[in-house]
């Protein structure tokens, strides 16, 4: 296993697309859900996801990623999108049998979202100006999920706004943005492949 040194945050929003919410039989929260993830969770250059040993029904979450370009706290919406500029597409694995056990007991389900590799991270893109940002993901050339900006509950300036009243955004900080529809699990063998508009901009073998 390789190890990223990076010295970065993970921040990432649960339950931002309204099918993903109710898919999960959550209801639809009025402020955004945020959770952490540490740099150790991070897989980059295309390099595989190792399935843990913990788990056996690790799902796949397609996410657009933002990456922090300054530091701030306490952004105001409106100056916002000053603060990232490149995105990409991601996966926030999730143990979802270990986190529906921590769930049921009102418990924090970290460990199910932030453990090791679970955040493999496609290309950097310059921030198109275009609106809606269509992304996808593929499992074994078949097509899981889809989304776009549009269906985003929160989107990115909100969600910069109100992490940034908890949490200094640094400079190569990250946010994923959260997951639309159509989740599902993984394999030891799939390959997940993650687009942005047409562009392949993540391969995920798992092994
Ligand atoms: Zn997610």
């Amino acid at each position: 296993m390789s190890l990223h040194n990076q010295k970065v945050k993970i921040i990432a929003v649960g339950r931002n697309y309204a099918e993903h919410a109710r898919e999960l039989g959550n209801e639809i929260p009025t402020e955004p859900v945020l959770f952490m993830k540490p740099s150790t969770a991070l897989v980059l250059n295309n390099e595989p996801f190792t399935y843990p040993k913990f788990s056996t029904d690790v799902h796949f979450e397609v996410e657009l990623v933002l990456r922090v370009s300054r530091v701030g706290k306490d952004i105001p919406v409106e100056s916002a999108s000053e603060y990232y500029d490149a995105i990409t597409v991601g996966i926030d694995f999730t143990a979802r049998d270990v986190q529906s056990k921590l769930k049921a007991k009102g418990l924090p389900w970290e460990i199910s979202k932030a453990f090791d590799q679970s955040a493999p991270l496609g290309q950097w893109v310059e921030l198109p100006s275009a609106r809606p940002i269509h992304f996808s993901l593929n499992q074994n050339g078949e097509i899981k999920q889809q989304g776009t900006t549009d269906e985003m509950l929160n989107g990115f300036d909100a969600i910069i706004h109100y992490a940034s009243k908890y949490f200094t955004l640094e400079i190569g900080d990250l946010i994923y943005t959260g997951t639309p529809a159509g989740v599902g699990p993984v394999q030891r063998g799939d390959l997940l492949e993650a687009y942005l508009g047409d562009d392949k901009v993540l391969s995920c073998p798992v092994i």
